[in-house]
């Protein structure tokens, strides 16, 4: 570690302010201060979210489940809320790294963070979510933009986002053991617009199936994606499993999840 200042401001305005200043925004810290510890990151100042009111918790409006930056992943686990009305996004937070991770990693801080084998951002994506800032709202098919890349500006920070309610949902990952990030992880919703399937893992970023979601469409069955073709151009490959390897997973994963939210 090195030096660096601290503030901890109590409203989103400081803090938009703090980190227009130059500041970077910390909130439960399992990814932030991993990377200051390996200096992949030397930010001068943090601006810590953890004492400003109201951007954690969670709420029904409408048919949406609003759920607000700094709600960690074991309280969404654990809502009552998230439980009765998206178990799939319940169940996917329950799943996140292990006990110490979820009791203080945050769902702002992941889907900001975007890294390409993160869980959220594939419920994000899957559930037609709409995230929003200390300025606008940025809905989900164009806020993941790139491997650790996303719509949010200079100084624009998550205060919430708000996910549609599926008539059903899941969330199966198959896990790089050690981390348990997705080596492959696959959400599948059906909305009322139709079946959205999101990938997490594969490729650099977070993506949708188009076929497999025309697939889907009027026949929401896992013999449905039989014989839907998954490529491994462009998908990932290192040392835990090739690119092929992956795409194999994808549609198996797929189809499991299919099967668990029908
Ligand atoms: C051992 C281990 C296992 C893990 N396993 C998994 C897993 O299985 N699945 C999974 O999905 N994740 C996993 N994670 C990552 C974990 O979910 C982190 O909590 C998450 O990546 C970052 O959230 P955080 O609240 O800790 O954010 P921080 O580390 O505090 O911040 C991360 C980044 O987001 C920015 N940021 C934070 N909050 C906001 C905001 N509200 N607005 C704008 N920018 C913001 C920060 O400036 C920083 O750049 C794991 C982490 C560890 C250490």
């Amino acid at each position: 570690m090195y030096n660096f200042e601290y503030t901890s401001p109590s409203s989103v305005d400081e803090a938009a302010a703090a980190v227009a200043a130059g500041g970077q925004v910390l909130a439960g810290g399992q990814t932030l201060l991993a990377t200051m510890k390996q200096r992949l990151a030397a930010p001068e100042t943090l601006v810590d979210l953890g004492k400003i009111s109201g951007l954690s918790g969670v709420k029904k409006d409408g048919n949406s489940i609003v759920i607000g930056a700094m709600t960690r992943h074991m309280d969404v686990a654990n809502s009552d809320v998230v439980q009765a009305n998206i178990p799939a996004l319940a169940a996917l937070a329950g799943q996140i790294g292990d006990r110490q991770v979820r009791a203080r990693g945050t769902m702002g801080g992941s889907v900001a963070n975007n890294d390409p084998a993160a869980c959220y951002p594939s419920a994000v994506l899957a559930l037609n979510a709409t995230v929003h800032t200390n300025k606008r709202t940025i809905a989900a098919d164009d806020f993941f933009q790139g491997m650790y890349t996303t719509a949010l500006e200079d100084g624009e920070l998550i205060t919430a986002i708000a996910f549609e309610i599926p008539k059903r949902a899941a969330y199966v990952k198959f896990k790089q053991p050690a981390s348990r990030f997705a080596m492959v992880g696959v959400f599948v919703a059906e909305l009322a617009s139709g079946p959205r399937v999101a990938i997490t893992g594969a490729a650099s970023s977070v993506y949708r199936q188009a076929d497999m979601e025309k697939a889907l469409a009027g026949n929401f069955t896992a013999a449905a994606l039989d014989g839907v073709a998954v490529s491994a151009k462009g998908l990932n490959a290192d040392l835990h499993a090739s690119a092929d390897y992956r795409a194999q997973l994808v549609k198996v994963v797929a189809q499991r999840a299919v099967t668990a939210a029908a």
